[in-house]
């Protein structure tokens, strides 16, 4: 008989929150704990989180977790958390010495267009644009803003991680200070062609090596808890997604529909071919194979829809949206870019801004919702098309793929079946299937549980005019760069 005492969890460090699943072996979920946490805006286009809530939330997600699953014995955690977001941290303490830098921050922007002309470098180096989302010169800013931080840093005093690295320092009191290559790769500092830090980009973005984590495999061992359960994962939480999809396969593609929106495709396992506008990024490395992906990032799809809500208030909540959109039969003419904190994948214009276009004393409420809506899946559909290359299906998951009409208008978009499974929470199940390679409990990904229950394909909804909806996109895109 199984001992179902013996479970695992996923540790699952978001950007508005911090969550914990408990699975059992066969991935069945036992128990979730989550808890929100502030977000800090101290400057147009500036958001940060503090570092010492985002540990306490995460602590008590998982004591929540633990205690509604009846306190199990834990056999791996698997940590995967919000990508880019930076700490830096004192060696002695483990005290930060700034909130942390969220992913979404563009307050580099100035530093990096000064930098433009080591843009193609950058891109053949990491795979990624030259653009505020990743961490390089979060850190540098850091470094250059507090007073005495660069000094600390160079005699050692000091280092620097994304949120994996924070967790797995907090969660072992100190022992552990590493990554994995799926985190590394957000950087701009990690070399996809080496699988290792950079001193030329360190130099680059003024970086001391010194302050980085070790690079370990996703899948392996992190040290264990103070609580005592082995950590056995650490994974990005859009490389999680797509393994918690079971997309192993070259060519298997899924999208994450959260705060921002992100499409990944599996690359393969040699360092992927430049497409314009597409990021190349590691998948994952387990042993000493890496896998890689193709990567478009969205910077904002679920946070349209929280500012319709917390913005404007023409809703009560995110799920209100799809009722009020299919109120009306379509946009009413209106174009609705919702490009909060510039464009990523494949503009990368941090000077774009949010725009609503041709608006009419007949536009409501109702179409500006639907307007958000069309906008979240057009972004995708420009996603793809950049990507290029044909695909089977697209896989969906994050708390905006449970709006169906999204769905609906993304499938007639893209022409492949969308595919929903039953259960949204592929990152945190993604986390947990890298814990199980991680603890040995399966020695390779084919036998790994699924997603609980059954994915069901979305129809495209009758009579829409995809043409039409990309015209006038197309049309509206452009009234929207070049602003800030
Ligand atoms: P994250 O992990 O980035 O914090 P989640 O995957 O939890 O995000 O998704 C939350 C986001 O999804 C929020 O921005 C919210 O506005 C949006 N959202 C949630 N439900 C819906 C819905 N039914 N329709 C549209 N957007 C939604």
């Amino acid at each position: 008989m199984p001992d179902n005492r013996r479970m695992f969890l996923a540790i699952d460090q978001g950007t508005t929150s911090s969550r914990a699943i408990v699975f059992d072996a066969d991935g069945s979920v036992q128990a979730i704990g989550q808890c929100e946490f502030e977000q800090h805006f101290p400057a147009p286009g500036h958001v940060e989180h503090d570092p010492e809530e985002i540990v306490q939330s995460q602590q008590r997600a998982i004591a929540d977790a633990l205690r509604a699953a009846g306190d199990p014995q834990i056999v791996a955690a698997g940590i995967t958390n919000q990508r880019e977001t930076v700490v830096v941290f004192e060696r002695a303490t483990g005290r930060p010495i700034h909130r942390a830098i969220v992913w979404q921050d563009r307050r580099t922007a100035p530093d990096l267009a000064r930098m433009a002309d080591h843009a193609e470098l950058v891109r053949a180096r990491t795979g990624l644009s030259l653009d505020p989302y990743f961490s390089a010169k979060k850190i540098a800013w850091i470094l250059d803003e507090v007073p005495g931080a660069r000094a600390r840093a160079e005699r050692g005093e000091l280092l620097a991680g994304t949120i994996d690295t924070w967790l797995l320092w907090h969660l072992t009191n100190g022992d552990t200070f590493a990554t994995d290559p799926s985190n590394a790769s957000r950087t701009c500092l990690f070399d996809l062609a080496t699988g290792d830090w950079s001193d030329e980009l360190c130099e680059l973005f003024d970086v001391p090596r010194a302050m980085l984590p070790a690079i370990l495999p996703t899948a392996g061992d992190f040290g264990t808890a103070t609580a005592g359960w082995p950590l056995r994962a650490a994974v990005g939480d859009q490389q999680s997604a797509l393994f918690g999809h079971g997309c192993v396969g070259l060519g298997d593609t899924k999208c994450t529909y959260g705060t921002g929106a992100f499409v990944l495709t599996n690359a393969g396992d040699t360092v992927p071919d430049p497409v314009p506008g597409v990021l190349a990024t590691v998948a994952w490395q387990l042993g000493d194979v890496t896998t890689f992906a193709r990567e478009g990032s969205v910077l904002v799809c679920g946070a349209a829809i929280q500012w319709l809500r917390d913005g404007l208030g023409v809703i009560a909540d995110a799920t209100a949206t799809e009722q009020l959109a299919r109120s009306v039969a379509d946009s009413g003419g209106i174009v609705f870019v919702p490009a909060f904190a510039g464009l990523g994948t494949p503009h990368w214009d941090p000077t774009a801004r949010g725009a609503i276009l041709g608006l009419t004393r007949g536009t409501t409420d109702a179409h500006l919702v639907r307007a958000a809506l069309e906008a979240l899946a057009l972004q995708i559909d420009d996603v793809l098309g950049a990507m290029g290359g044909t695909r089977s299906a697209l896989r969906v998951d994050g708390g905006a793929a449970g709006n169906g009409l999204l769905l609906e208008i993304q499938a007639a978009l893209l022409g492949v079946p969308v595919l929903r499974p039953a259960w949204l929470e592929a990152t945190a199940f993604g986390a947990f299937r890298m814990a199980l390679l991680g603890a040995g409990v399966h020695a390779d990904p084919s036998t790994l549980p699924a997603l609980p229950g059954e994915s069901v394909e979305v129809a495209p909804p009758e009579g829409l005019d995809v043409e039409e909806l990309r015209a006038r996109w197309r049309k509206a895109l452009p009234r929207a760069q070049n602003w800030a």
